[in-house]
């Protein structure tokens, strides 16, 4: 399937997921996760009219950034280990994966201007995902103070994969809630106004329970 197509099919879905919870689709940006496809289908991705970009990997990123440089904002979704910080830094506009201090300190060496961060959040409890647990996120964020390169747009999480909607539900609301408190708290470099959550199978859902950043692959550019 050509990428356009598919892009207009999710954005029929975005669209009434959008109806069905009073939301505006403007609001929605869709992070396209190149991870499994060539840096031909990025390009046609972007030629569809997508401008966020998404890499879990830094060689994943820097082979695709070779040709496409900066035109597409590019989006580092996946556990990213400090010594690869250097490789990324000055490409990424987003890193959606901050799990700890150590990672934060790198990023705060590495990067020349203020990177803009979510904080990962395992919601679910699940112990194969990545992300800290709900309770520590104020402090982990409380704790940034030092490392003002890293702002903290929003959060992000990894819903369990589950055809269980009740439980998909329950996860985003968890991740809006702790959204929401986080703003709350007017911390400076922690404006925490986006939800960076829903993949191929849950996007709709996520959408109806308050995601700004939707982030697919599989049904988007595909994953061949
Ligand atoms: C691969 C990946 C996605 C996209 O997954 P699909 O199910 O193919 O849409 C989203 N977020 C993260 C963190 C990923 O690693």
């Amino acid at each position: 399937m050509k990428v356009e197509e598919n892009l207009k099919r999710i954005q029929d879905q975005i669209y009434e997921a959008c109806s069905r919870s009073g939301r505006e689709p403007e609001d929605i940006n869709i992070v396209a996760v190149t991870k499994y496809v060539s840096t031909k289908r990025a390009e046609e991705a972007l030629q569809a009219g997508l401008i966020h970009l998404g890499e879990n990997r830094d060689s994943g990123l820097l082979s695709k950034w070779e040709e496409l440089m900066d035109e597409p904002e590019w989006h580092f979704i996946g556990t990213l280990q400090s010594k690869k910080v250097k490789n990324i830094i000055d490409k990424v506009s987003y890193i959606h994966s901050l799990d700890r201090l150590s990672l934060a300190k790198e990023i705060h060496k590495r990067a020349d201007k203020p990177v803009s961060c979510f904080v990962q959040v395992n919601v679910s409890g699940e112990d194969s995902k990545h992300g800290m647990p709900p309770q520590e996120v104020e402090g982990f964020i409380r704790s940034l103070n030092d490392y003002p390169n890293v702002k903290v747009v929003g959060l992000m999480t990894m819903a369990p994969h589950t055809d269980d909607e009740g439980f998909l539900r329950k996860c985003f609301r968890t991740l809006k809630g702790l959204q929401e408190k986080i703003h709350s708290l007017e911390i400076s470099y922690a404006p925490c106004t986006e939800l960076s959550m829903g993949m191929s199978n849950d996007y709709t859902i996520a959408i109806e329970e308050g995601a700004t950043f939707i982030r697919i692959g599989s049904a988007l550019v595909g994953n061949d």
